[in-house]
């Protein structure tokens, strides 16, 4: 039932500057989460610590019922549960888009050629890609390349996906076909957690908006009471 239970998770940096002061969160299955704050406010080193991609001093995280070490030592087991989408899509450059997607389910899922394809080319179908499959990264826009970034990401059918400012660095017209993407995906079940300022999103899609400023979560609220507060 509980997707992410995050507990007074802290961190901080040699030069003692204290990124997250105690954050905690928990996010149910099939909840949207929107992330929001200030730059620099620790919105995506948090998100970091549930993909074991940012270790932590204090607290504890837990994905899905498996509890994250401090050393992160359990760290595949909690990747295969959870995907993620960057603001830089970070597409291998010298593979086509069909094998940037099968990459992952071959390598470490150890899927055969042939399944890891049926799979991605039902995943590229599904982002409204399937045409640019045998092109490169580089031939596509930006708006292009972070739709075969998700689909990458939902090659390793994870429970969770996990969004750090996936539209930032897109031109405006390439950003609403990111973002319906995204709400399909929501629209589906997934578990979601995005740090995004895009506003339009977070009232319609999101179920909760979480405000962090300073390394602490300063608001939890519905949308309507987020964005309609006085
Ligand atoms: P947000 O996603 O809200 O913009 P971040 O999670 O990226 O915030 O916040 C990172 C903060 O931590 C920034 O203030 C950054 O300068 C600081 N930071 C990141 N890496 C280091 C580091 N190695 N040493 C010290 N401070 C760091
Ligand atoms: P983001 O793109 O998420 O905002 P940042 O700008 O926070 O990333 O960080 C970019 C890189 O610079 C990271 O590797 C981070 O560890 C490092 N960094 C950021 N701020 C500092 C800092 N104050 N001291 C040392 N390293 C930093």
């Amino acid at each position: 039932e509980n997707a992410i239970i995050a507990q007074d998770v802290e961190k901080w940096y040699d030069n003692n500057f204290h990124v997250l002061r105690g954050v905690s969160l928990t996010v149910t299955q099939g909840e949207v989460v929107v992330v929001m704050g200030p730059s620099g406010s620790g919105k995506s080193t948090f998100i970091r610590t549930f993909n074991a991609l940012e270790p932590y001093q204090k607290g504890s995280i837990t994905i899905d019922g498996i509890k994250l070490s401090h050393d992160l030592k359990n760290i595949e087991a909690i990747r295969r549960e959870v995907g993620m989408v960057f603001q830089q899509f970070n597409l291998f450059p010298h593979l086509t888009v069909l094998n940037n997607v099968t990459l992952a389910p071959i390598w470490v899922r150890h899927w055969k050629k042939e399944k890891a394809e049926a799979k991605a080319i039902q995943l590229l179908e599904k982002v409204g890609i399937l045409e640019q499959a045998e092109k490169y990264p580089g031939q596509l826009s930006g708006g292009q390349q972070q739709r075969v970034a998700i689909a990458r990401a939902l090659a390793m059918e994870p429970k969770i996906m996990l969004f750090d400012e996936p539209t930032s660095a897109l031109d405006p017209e390439m950003i609403k076909e990111v973002l319906d993407t995204m709400r399909s995906l929501a629209d589906g079940g997934m578990t979601m957690v995005c740090v995004t300022h895009e506003v339009g999103f977070a009232r319609e899609v999101a179920d909760r908006v979480v405000f962090m400023d300073g390394g602490k979560i300063v608001e939890i609220a519905t949308p309507e009471d987020f964005f309609n507060a006085p």
